[in-house]
């Protein structure tokens, strides 16, 4: 309480409460708990800094054809850099892969996309409707893109997140492989079963969790919506 400037933190008679309107996120009360209860997570760098970090790996990348994925929460959000980023992977000759959910413009794919190996797209829903109930947004700019994107010649694995009673019904993933096989460069479906790391995420950062509470879908789930997919959907056809 002491070390926060801002008044951010008070006594609420059981321990200290920290109102976070009022914190302007500086890091000061991380620095004296003894506990490391709080710590910061995350901090600003620049295309350079995280650059001397990536090329100290170049020997693995080398050794196991691996190289730099970005990945987020969303790192179109962050476009200037992400951008900055693949460029001076590309000049190193390092392979990049960019994880997205694809609602952004297509001027921003357009810039970037030069400099993106493999493209890790992600898709929810392909049903507008219910796209835009659980996301509060539409998927056609999700899907033009994603289609411009193929066009191009690009290559592409979709990554499906599997939410119980949301996406995990018939209908919803034989759309999504009918998609798929209408894809002319996909190299691949993911499906990615639900999981509860995200709530601790939200707890922690004192946000609501909008999810309905739902189970993560069993191995055998999983397995019979592979099932759905592969009649349809045939890599690299
Ligand atoms: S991070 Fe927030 S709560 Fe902590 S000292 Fe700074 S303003 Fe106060």
């Amino acid at each position: 309480m002491e070390t926060c400037e801002h008044g951010a933190i008070a006594w609420n008679g059981r321990g200290p409460l920290t109102d976070w309107e009022k914190c302007e996120q500086c890091g000061a009360c991380s620095e004296v708990c003894y506990a490391e209860a709080r710590q910061v997570v995350g901090r600003e760098m620049t295309v350079a800094q995280v650059m001397a970090e990536v090329e100290r790996d170049i020997p693995f990348y080398d050794e196991s054809g691996g190289g730099v994925t970005l990945s987020g929460g969303e790192p179109l959000a962050q476009r200037d850099f992400a951008l900055g980023l693949l460029k001076a992977c590309r000049e190193k000759e390092i392979h990049t892969a960019l994880d997205t959910c694809g609602f952004a413009s297509w001027d921003t794919f357009e810039r970037l996309r030069g400099c993106v190996d493999l493209f890790l797209y992600d898709l929810k829903l392909v049903d507008a409707e219910k796209h835009r109930q659980f996301t509060g947004v539409s998927n056609e700019r999700i899907l033009a893109n994603l289609q411009a994107l193929s066009q191009h010649g690009h290559r592409i694995i979709l990554r499906v997140p599997v939410i119980p009673g949301i996406n995990d019904d018939e209908e919803t993933i034989r759309q999504i492989a009918s998609l798929a096989a209408s894809l002319p460069h996909l190299e691949g479906i993911e499906l990615l079963p639900y999981h509860h790391i995200g709530v601790d995420k939200y707890a922690r950062l004192n946000k609501a969790y909008l999810l309905p509470a739902a189970q993560p879908p069993s191995d055998e789930k999983m397995a019979e919506l592979a099932r759905l997919i592969q009649p349809e959907f045939r890599p690299n056809q």
